[in-house]
């Protein structure tokens, strides 16, 4: 029988009332016939909420104990939507990351799938039960329990619709898809009836948080049809798929922002070979997602270098680089956390030339300073003040006509 798994994100099982209401969908899918595995949020802003009280005890939890903490909330509403579903009538059984055979590397708090072994999930299906799993947690080699990253159920549910072979995943949010930029920041924007996996991974990796990152990576990977739509309609949303020939025709499809990095600057670098491997090297030793690099090379014979990361990990940046002072005699480090990144994307990028031009001057006329650039084949992103951001995103969308 055909196979769907749908995924659940918090906003649409925020309250007892949404859980019941996702129940009925999911109720329904079944009575048309259709094998279903259902991927669950924590409640609203219940991870949110979690993270608050781990720091009213500490301000450096482990990692450990605090995916101990963050898991608990897929727990819960895995539990309370499984009841939900049986209270109507149908069978139904919730299972951990865990017990679903999600296995991850040890990197707690931003675990990356390595396996899934399905086989309690594979089973409950066969005997005819809509099995419900708790999204954004997994278990390491090391029977320690793991969670993926904020978002991080979207890849949960990629991960398992591939093992189990689905035939698609069905990504339920509070938008009704993938829209030209997050509606919330410019409500002109349009929802895209389409998308390559190629344009939507840059989207995510820019900040669009419609879908997280490594899911769509995986998506990609292995094929897998994804559909993002609204949980509370049943209006058809977006297809991320492969692409498509005349895909390229569109210069830019989307504009994303991200206002959750900070930027280090290191101030008079020796310049010499090796210094910049020492750096980079130190901070994915510690496991910090280093994204945009400038160098500014001077003829004294130092150099300064920025880069940025995580806000959440701009402290242990900071360590890692005041660890190197001795051994590479810079001057100081700065760090500043009032940046944000704007980024436009598009295939048509590939084959159009003067899009970056295109883009700067939409951003001068509004008197916005770039202070980083940094481009891909499909893809332009600019390091602006955080203040601007949001005026960046909406003159960008309008100057390349996304309305
Ligand atoms: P969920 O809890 O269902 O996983 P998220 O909050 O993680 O939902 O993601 C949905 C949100 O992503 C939307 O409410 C929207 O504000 C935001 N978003 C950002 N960029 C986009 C975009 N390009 N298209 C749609 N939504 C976007
Ligand atoms: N509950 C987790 C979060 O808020 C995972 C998710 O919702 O995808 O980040
Ligand atoms: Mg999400």
């Amino acid at each position: 029988m055909n196979l769907i798994v749908q995924k659940y994100g918090g906003t649409s099982v925020a309250t007892p009332e949404l859980i019941k209401r996702a129940a009925l969908r999911i109720v329904s899918l079944k009575k048309k016939g259709y094998d279903v595995a259902v991927v669950i949020s924590a409640m609203g802003d219940t991870t949110d909420r979690l993270l608050n009280l781990a720091t009213k005890i500490t301000d450096r939890p482990s990692g450990r104990e605090l995916d101990m903490l963050l898991s608990s909330g897929e727990r819960v509403a895995m539990a309370l939507l499984s009841m939900a579903i049986n209270s109507m009538g149908f069978p139904a059984i919730s299972f951990t990351g865990s017990q679903s055979g999600i296995v991850t590397d040890t990197v707690h708090t931003k675990a990356r799938i390595k396996a899934v072994r399905p086989y309690r999930v594979q089973e409950e299906l066969k005997k005819g039960k809509i099995v419900v799993v708790a999204g954004f947690q997994g278990v390491s080699p090391e029977h320690e329990v793991t969670t993926l990253g904020r978002g991080g159920s979207d890849t949960t549910a990629v991960a398992l619709a591939y093992a189990l072979g689905a035939e698609q995943c069905e990504i339920l949010t509070d938008v009704d898809g993938v829209y030209t930029a997050d509606p919330r920041i410019v409500p002109r924007a349009r929802k895209l009836d389409a998308i390559s996996y190629d344009e939507m991974l840059e989207l995510a990796s820019s900040g669009a948080k419609v879908l997280h990152t490594r899911s769509v990576e995986l998506a990609k990977q292995y094929k897998v049809l994804l559909h993002v739509r609204s949980s509370f309609n049943e209006n058809p949303g977006t297809i991320v798929k492969e692409e498509e020939k005349q895909m390229e025709e569109i210069l830019v499809r989307g504009i994303a922002y991200d206002d959750s990095e900070a930027k280090v600057t290191i101030r008079e670098v020796p310049d010499r070979p090796g210094v910049a491997a020492r750096i980079f090297g130190s901070l994915a030793q510690a496991n910090i997602n280093v994204d945009m690099i400038i160098q500014n090379v001077s003829d004294s014979g130092t150099t300064d270098m920025s880069f940025t990361v995580p806000e959440s990990e701009l402290l242990q940046a900071l360590g890692c680089i005041e660890k190197l002072r001795t051994e590479m005699e810079f001057k100081d480090v700065v760090a500043d956390n009032d940046i944000a990144k704007v980024s436009i994307v598009g295939l048509g990028m590939r084959s159009h030339s003067g899009v970056a031009a295109r883009m700067f001057q939409a951003l001068a006329e509004k008197g916005i300073n770039i202070e980083m650039i940094s481009t891909s084949e499909i893809k332009i992103s600019c390091v602006v003040r955080r203040p601007e951001v949001e005026e960046a995103v909406k003159a960008l969308h309008k100057a390349f006509e996304l309305e």
